[in-house]
C-alpha cells in the first residue's frame, strides 16, 4: 500500500483517480455545462435527491428559470410548484432567495470566488467549493457525504460519518489532496467514485483506481469506515385527509404556518394517534374551518410518506363538497383547483400520493 504522505505519492493518487474519471465518468446533463447557474442548482438539487430521481426535476427547474433573472423574478409559488415532488422544500426557498440577491447586487451573475459564494444565501460550504472548482477551476475543495466516506476509508480514520472532528479531517485532506490543475474534475471524480464504487454497501474495491492508496482497504475491512452515527429514533404519525371535490376541481388550502410545508398548498388534513373508524372528524374540521358540507364519501387507499425522522399514515377520502367558503385560522388560502392546473400548485409528496391514488395526479 502506498502512504499518502510525499509529493509523489500525491501526484500518483491524482492521476490515476482523474483518468478513472475521465474514462467513467456518467453522461449527467449537469457536466454539459459550465454555466455556474446550472451547475448551482444541480448542487442544490443534488443535496438530499439520488442522481436519476433529480434529472427530471433539473431540467423541468431550468425549462421554467433558464437563468438567475427569471428564478429571480418568479413568485415563492411558481417556484415551490416546480420543486414539487423533489421535497426539501428550505432548498427551494433558499435558491430563490439567492437569485434575488445575485440580480439585486451582482447583476444576476455568481462571483467567481468560494469566499464569495458563500455569502449568497442557501450557498454553504460544499455548494461554493462545487460552484467555484467546477465551473469557474478555482482550487477550492469540498466536502459531502461521498468525500467523507471515501476520505474515512482511503485515511482510516475513526469517528461516524456525521462527526464534527470527522468532517473537520476531511476538510483539511481534501484541500492538501486537491489536484490544483484539475479542482473540478478532480472534486467530481471524488464524488464519482463515492457513488458508483466506494459505495456504503458492498464496495466494489477490486475496481477501484486508488485501491493501492486506501488504508481501510489495506486493513480487509472498507465497510467499517466510517463507524455508524448513532441511531435516531423514528415517530410513527396519522394523518386524516379528506380530499373534496366539485366537478373538475379539488379543494387545496394553504395555511398561515406549517411545520414541515411552509409555503406550500395542500389537501385539508388533521393529525391522530391513530386510524379513523370513519371520515366525520374530517367532515367536521371542513364544516368547521371552510364552512363547506360534504357528502357522498368514499375511502382511498392509505398512503405513507418519510419525513425525518416521521413515518407518516395517511388515510383519504373523498367526497362531494358544497356550501360558500369561509375560511377560519389557521387557513389563510383555500381555492377550488382546476385538476388541468394541479401541477401549477407546489403540494408536498404525500398529498400527491393521496391525489394519484385518487387518479387525479402522476407523481
Ligand atoms: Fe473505497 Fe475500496 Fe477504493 Fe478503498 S479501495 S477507496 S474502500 S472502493
Amino acid at each position: 500500500m502506498q502512504k499518502l504522505r510525499t509529493s509523489a505519492a500525491i501526484k500518483n493518487f491524482r492521476r490515476a483517480l482523474l483518468a478513472w474519471y475521465r474514462k467513467n465518468r456518467r453522461d449527467l446533463p449537469w457536466r454539459r455545462t459550465q454555466d455556474p447557474y446550472r451547475i448551482w442548482v444541480s448542487e442544490i438539487m443534488l443535496q438530499q435527491t439520488v442522481v436519476a430521481a433529480a434529472i427530471p426535476f433539473y431540467e423541468r427547474f431550468l425549462a421554467a428559470f433558464p437563468n438567475v433573472a427569471t428564478l429571480a423574478a418568479a413568485s415563492e409559488t411558481e417556484v415551490l410548484a416546480r420543486w414539487a415532488g423533489l421535497g426539501y422544500y428550505r432548498r427551494a426557498k433558499l435558491l430563490h432567495q439567492g437569485a434575488k440577491v445575485l440580480q439585486g447586487e451582482c447583476q444576476g451573475r455568481l462571483p467567481g470566488t468560494a469566499e464569495a459564494l458563500i455569502k449568497i444565501p442557501g450557498i454553504g460550504p460544499y455548494t461554493a467549493g462545487a460552484i467555484a472548482s467546477i465551473a469557474f477551476g478555482e482550487a477550492a475543495p469540498l466536502v459531502d457525504g461521498n468525500v467523507i466516506r471515501v476520505f474515512a476509508r482511503l485515511f482510516a480514520l475513526t469517528g461516524h460519518a456525521k462527526s464534527g472532528p470527522l468532517k473537520k479531517t476531511v476538510w483539511e485532506r481534501a484541500a492538501s489532496l486537491l489536484d490544483p490543475k484539475h479542482p473540478g474534475d478532480f472534486n467530481q471524480a471524488l464524488m464519482e467514485l463515492g457513488a458508483t464504487v466506494c459505495r456504503p454497501v458492498l464496495p466494489s474495491c477490486e475496481r477501484c483506481p486508488v485501491a493501492d492508496f486506501c488504508g481501510a482497504q489495506a486493513q480487509g475491512k472498507p465497510e467499517a469506515f466510517p463507524e455508524s452515527p448513532p441511531e435516531t429514533k423514528t415517530a410513527a404519525l396519522h394523518r386524516l385527509v379528506l380530499l373534496g371535490r366539485k366537478p373538475g376541481e379539488v379543494f387545496l388550502v394553504k395555511r398561515e404556518k406549517s411545520r414541515w410545508f411552509q409555503g406550500m398548498w395542500e389537501l385539508p388534513q388533521d393529525f391522530r394517534d391513530g386510524p379513523a373508524a370513519d371520515p366525520r372528524p374530517m367532515v367536521a374540521l371542513f364544516r368547521k374551518h371552510f364552512g363547506l358540507d360534504v357528502k357522498n364519501l368514499n375511502a382511498l387507499p392509505d398512503t405513507r410518506h418519510a419525513v425525518t425522522h416521521h413515518r407518516i399514515t395517511t388515510q383519504a377520502w373523498t367526497g362531494e363538497v358544497s356550501g360558500r367558503m369561509r375560511l377560519q385560522k389557521p387557513y389563510v388560502f383555500g381555492e377550488f383547483a382546476p385538476l388541468g392546473r394541479l401541477t401549477d400548485y407546489p403540494l408536498p409528496n404525500l398529498d400527491r400520493k393521496v391525489l394519484q391514488a385518487a387518479r387525479l395526479l402522476e407523481i
